[in-house]
């Protein structure tokens, strides 16, 4: 049985998109006063805000640190990634999208140095190739692995690669900005040094900062090693402890918006709660388009239950830009695919929706593929 959701503010199109997504109007309403960056009561919000995201990695005790950052979540793993690299050490950047590949660049501004590999556009990095790789490049000082690849959907094999960058007994940064508070990622179960993920993604906050959750002594070490004044973790850290205020201007109704976002996530049954019902979206969408003939890009074990990247049908009639209007109009936006091998597009699972609302965009894509005169979704053949 499902619960509907509530709809999004009247007129409002739903967001079937990795972030922003829809947020639920308890969330929005929240935005609806301002704060003194400096009051204990802004102070506290922080706070909690920390100490809950502590508690979603499993954390409960003072090993790990979260340290929360401004901006997108772009600007929170180019933190990570200089605090995770010694300014003398290597990275292993293991890529298989746009979010692996923006990592590597970042890596280049920073001047430090890396190794890739590339996977091209979907394929999952293998446990036995990071291997040979540390065992072959034993300069290697951190590992950089994109937990479900949002350029694809794909679900990257996060604990097996895990297991292997602990035997080589590497530092391990996981982007996990589109898969946490949706998918199971603990400090015991996975051993990260620092995990990065951002207010706007699975427990559906609004945008304007990223969080880093670190291991306290791996932080406490990285002392002068930002690369960026505005982007250093270790004294965002210092600074936040000593004052209980952010270094710089927070994003404050960001983050009281995210402390709302957080409690909704608590009563809906936490990680297990949100990863039931975006499986359920994700199930019922893969259904639905494979009956009218759609194909997804990945096979079955790799699908995430983030967002799922359909071939565009070969059909002469078909042309994304129309059908992205078209849902538009029936208030569905998509996503465009980023695929270099073949057109594609991309529908998200995640944001404040739910099953009754993908079989209202099921009948959307239904009614648009009928006023495009599009009645066969087979794809060029690869
Ligand atoms: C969203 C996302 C990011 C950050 O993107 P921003 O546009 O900077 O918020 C990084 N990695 C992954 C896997 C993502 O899904």
């Amino acid at each position: 049985m499902t619960t509907r959701l509530a709809p999004p503010v009247f007129g409002e199109p739903y967001l079937l998109t990795p972030g922003p997504l829809t947020t639920s109007r308890q969330t929005k309403e929240a935005m609806l006063r301002d704060w003194g960056s400096w009051d204990d009561d802004f102070k506290a919000v922080t706070a909690e805000v920390r100490r809950k995201l502590l508690a979603m990695a499993g954390i409960t005790d003072d090993s790990y640190l979260c340290v929360p950052m401004q901006g997108s979540g772009s600007f929170a793993v180019e933190a990570a990634l200089s605090t995770a690299i010694p300014k003398d050490g290597k990275a292993l950047i293991l890529m298989n999208g746009a979010y692996g590949k923006r990592a590597a660049q970042m890596v280049d501004y920073l001047g430090r140095a890396h190794i890739d590999l590339d996977k091209g556009d979907y394929l999952p990095p293998q446990p036995d190739e990071v291997d040979k790789l540390l065992s072959d490049n034993p300069g290697i000082t951190t590992v950089f692995l994109v937990h479900c690849e949002t350029s694809s959907g794909i679900l990257n094999p996060l604990k097996a690669i895990a297991e292997v960058v602990k035997r080589h007994n590497k530092i391990f940064l996981v982007d996990s900005m589109s898969a946490f508070g949706a998918l199971p990622i603990t400090a015991e179960d996975i051993g990260f040094d620092l995990l990065v993920s951002s207010a706007n993604k699975c427990v559906e906050g609004i945008p304007g900062f990223g969080f880093v959750i670190v291991r306290k002594d791996l932080l406490q070490a990285s002392k002068g090693r930002a690369h960026s004044l505005a982007l250093d973790l270790y004294e965002q850290w210092v600074y936040m402890e000593k004052t209980g205020q952010w270094r710089f201007t927070p994003p404050t109704h960001a983050v009281v918006a995210f402390r709302e976002a957080l409690k909704q996530h608590e009563a809906e049954g936490g990680v297990d709660g949100r990863l039931k019902r975006y499986s359920d979206n994700r199930d019922r969408l893969v259904a639905g388009m494979r009956k009218m003939g759609f194909k997804t890009l990945l096979d079955e074990q790799w699908l995430s239950p983030i967002i799922t990247t359909f071939f565009s049908p070969a059909h002469k009639n078909f042309e994304f830009g129309r059908f992205y209007n078209e849902l538009k109009q029936r208030q569905f936006i998509i996503y465009p695919g980023k695929l270099t091998l073949a057109e594609s597009f991309r529908v998200g699972c995640i944001g404040q929706i739910d099953v009754p609302v993908i079989d209202e965009l099921l009948a959307a894509i239904a009614e648009t593929l009928d006023v495009m005169g599009v009645d066969d979704c087979t794809p060029a053949p690869l």
